[in-house]
């Protein structure tokens, strides 16, 4: 079961977790509260989500601008960001992260597939979860890693690789946490079917990458927020799969491994 929760993390950054996906799959979302901007990370699976991210976002510093950055291309990270373009707020984004109309609709049609009884997949009823909810690429874009000032806080976007090209994680150094995206899940397996063994090792220097900044608070792109010690057993659970992955050629969730 997946429990909304946002959590404040620090002085400044917020955790958005548990937004509903296809089971027992939740996503995690959060947000950077400046003295006049609030950057909202990820906007959740659908339309349901991202209501829930805009409103804890807002409630906390009404009178800021809100800015969205999408961590990834995927749509559990990005289903929600025809909510904030239809409020005029500018989602941005990696260059490489774009998806076409006919992959939501495929997406959609997954999601009715797995339904298990068959009375609710003729009904159709993965389209109660996307009511409201309409394919939005991010309108601003990213190819370099780059800073936002949001009013005294300075954040850095890090160009994080490997689960997907166009992964980015947002570092907050004054308050020493990091949004991974996928780059860095917990206690769920890693999704390694983007790619192969050369991404795979481009995924392993995206973590090293994330280790050298030293977090005290890592919210991953799925499962609980790490803090502290946590954070090195995270990391180091995703890099053993990349690297077994590495060494036996396919993914842990492909045909070959079943
Ligand atoms: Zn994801």
């Amino acid at each position: 079961m997946c429990d909304n929760i946002g959590m404040r993390l620090s002085n400044r950054c917020y955790a958005v977790t548990g937004l509903g996906y296809s089971a027992p799959w939740c996503v995690n979302a959060g947000f950077v509260v400046g003295d006049s901007v609030t950057l909202v990370v990820d906007t959740g699976g659908n339309a349901l989500a991202a209501q829930t991210i805009h409103g804890y976002a807002s409630a906390v510093r009404p009178a800021n601008r809100l800015r969205v950055i999408d961590t990834e291309k995927h749509f559990d990270h990005i289903g929600g960001n025809g909510f904030f373009r239809e409020r005029g707020i500018d989602v941005w984004g990696h260059a490489a992260a774009v998806r076409t109309p006919a992959e939501f609709e495929a997406e959609s049609a997954e999601f009715n597939d797995a339904i298990p009884n068959a009375a609710r997949r003729a009904r159709g009823e993965a389209q109660a979860f996307f009511h409201g909810t309409h394919l939005e690429n991010r309108n601003r874009q990213i190819d370099s890693d780059t800073r936002f000032d949001l009013g005294g806080c300075t954040v850095e976007i890090l160009l994080t690789p490997g689960h997907t090209p166009a992964n980015l994680s947002v570092w907050v150094p004054d308050d020493g946490v990091v949004f991974t995206g996928d780059c860095l899940i917990n206690q769920y397996l890693p999704n390694l079917d983007a790619g192969g063994p050369q991404e795979w090792r481009t995924w392993l220097d995206s973590i090293s990458r994330i280790e050298a900044l030293n977090p005290t608070t890592v919210v991953p792109g799925h499962g609980p927020v790490a803090r502290s010690g946590e954070v090195q057993v995270v990391a180091d659970a995703v890099r053993r799969v990349l690297r077994e992955s590495i060494a036996r050629g396919y993914s842990p969730t492909s045909d070959q491994a079943i």
